[in-house]
């Protein structure tokens, strides 16, 4: 049962867009922005009417003018926005992966504004290529002879596969037929490429006798993928690089390589779980790689690929590479990036990743602490704020056995449930993201940037300030 009395009750569209909240707004907002603002708020309150069944009361027209002015000032501010992440998850994917160095975000905000030479050689005033501006950096850095850049490492792999085994089959090995998070399948990206699927092994057991078995007159390459995301314990076995190298060799077919996150440094030396680095696998006679370069390499969201010339230029000619392609923000985020790894030190200084991945924790815990006086002392009693040890994740699909130790604020809300307290966090001014554990809300400090101290404890005192 509705409460028609109550319908009839409600103001019309014309009254909310004559209230004078919503005539002030006339300037700065155009007439249909205030109209559609308008039919949302009276269309909700008759929503809330009907839901509220036969004893429903109308909104007052002050409320439904309320909701319209909010919905006008949410349609004026960016969708997308920063938010501090406290999740402790060094590569979130939800938070778009790895921030950039203040390097790259430079590049890209001067290639944004203005012509740039991305086609075109300023010496002879000739067409030139987009590559010529980021492939001289990678053939250095990774030893290779030649790279690419394509939209991400699933654009690369598509376009690999396509090139080299259209039609034909591509080996793998049962072991690496992953999934890598928001459904990218390896056996999915291989069936759209027109290659054909030539599994073999077990889930935890592949020799070389099994490839070399599966080879034929049909093979068009062999893969290698990199299962980033998962690890195998116990009764298993992978064949080894060297063996597929040879294999590939004695039959000469291509063989792809994917590493996965683009680590270019060794990581062992953080206690973190060794990573296949691009730049060994061509050493070790791998004709081909591909990687992301969001995730360990800390650059924009791009797919890397490089290794010999001809391949390289075989993917290069597909007219798939023109739909892949990059743009010049990504390239010039990119090549900033790589720029920095001429000097490794400099790349562990000045890239976010590797500067979070390699913080000491007794820095974290120091920035924590810090937090917590911000706060000050009454309301960090309220709220039982303390300093806990914890475990940070690389994430990304990355390192799923790296465990980075870590130091957090932990919150109890005042009044309210522990949810309550991280949505306040999450929907404030300067969004915060943390994760919950054992009732409490964990802000683990070393993914948050010292810089975004200040943001992080004002809104952490609005949001325990807050009415749930
Ligand atoms: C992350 C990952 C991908 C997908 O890379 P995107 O850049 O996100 O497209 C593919 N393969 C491996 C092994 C990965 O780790």
């Amino acid at each position: 049962m509705t409460n028609r009395s109550a319908l009839r009750a409600i103001p019309s569209v014309g009254s909310i867009l004559d209230s004078s909240e919503m005539i002030a707004r006339r300037g700065s907002a155009p007439r249909s922005v205030l109209v559609a603002a308008a039919r949302e708020a009276v269309a909700a309150a008759r929503d809330a009417v009907r839901r509220g069944g036969a004893r429903a009361a109308a909104p007052s027209r002050e409320a439904i003018v309320q909701d319209a002015v909010r919905r006008v000032e949410a349609g004026r501010r960016p969708s997308l926005k920063p938010v501090i992440n406290a999740t402790g998850v060094v590569l979130h994917t939800n938070l778009g992966r790895a921030p950039l160095a203040e390097e790259a975000a430079r590049a890209v905000a001067e290639a944004a504004r203005r012509y740039t030479n991305l086609e075109i050689e300023l010496g002879t005033g000739a067409r030139g290529s987009r590559m010529a501006h980021l492939e001289p950096l990678l053939v250095e850095l990774l030893h290779a002879q030649a790279a690419l850049v394509v939209n991400n490492n699933a654009a690369a792999m598509l376009l690999a596969l396509n090139t080299l085994s259209a039609g034909k089959e591509t080996v793998v090995s049962r072991g690496q037929l992953v999934e890598i998070g928001g459904a990218f399948r390896i056996p999915e990206i291989l069936e759209r490429s027109g290659a054909i699927l030539r599994e073999v092994g077990t889930t935890n057991k592949t020799r070389i006798r099994d490839y070399e078995r599966a080879v034929g007159p049909r093979t068009g390459m062999l893969l290698r993928v990199h299962p980033s995301n998962f690890a195998m314990v116990g009764f298993t076995q992978e064949t080894t690089r060297e063996e597929l190298v040879r294999l590939a060799r004695r039959n000469r077919l291509p063989l792809l390589e994917d590493v996965g996150s683009g680590a270019m440094l060794d990581f062992t030396r953080w206690g973190l779980p060794a990573e296949p680095v691009a730049r060994e696998a061509l050493a070790e006679g791998v004709p081909l790689v591909c990687m992301s370069g969001d995730k360990l390499l800390g650059g924009p969201q791009a797919g890397i690929i490089a290794g010999r010339r001809s391949l390289v230029q075989a993917l290069r000619a597909n007219p798939m590479a023109r739909a892949l392609r990059v743009d010049k923000l990504t390239l010039a985020a990119l090549a900033a990036t790589i720029r920095l790894y001429r000097d490794p030190e400099a790349a562990r200084e000045h890239l976010p990743v590797l500067r979070m991945l390699g913080e000491p924790a007794a820095r974290v815990r120091a920035r924590a602490r810090r937090v917590i006086r911000a706060i000050g002392a009454e309301r960090a009693s309220l709220c039982g704020a303390e300093v806990v040890a914890c475990t940070a994740e690389v994430g990304g699909g990355s390192m799923p056995l790296g465990r980075v130790p870590s130091y957090a604020l932990a919150l109890r809300p005042v009044k309210g449930s522990v949810e309550d307290l991280a949505r306040a966090l999450r929907t404030g001014p300067d969004p915060v993201l943390g994760r919950i554990e054992s009732g409490r809300l964990l802000l683990d400090l070393r993914t948050v940037d010292p810089g975004e101290i200040p943001g992080l404890v004002t809104s952490i005192v609005r949001a325990l300030e807050e009415k749930p």
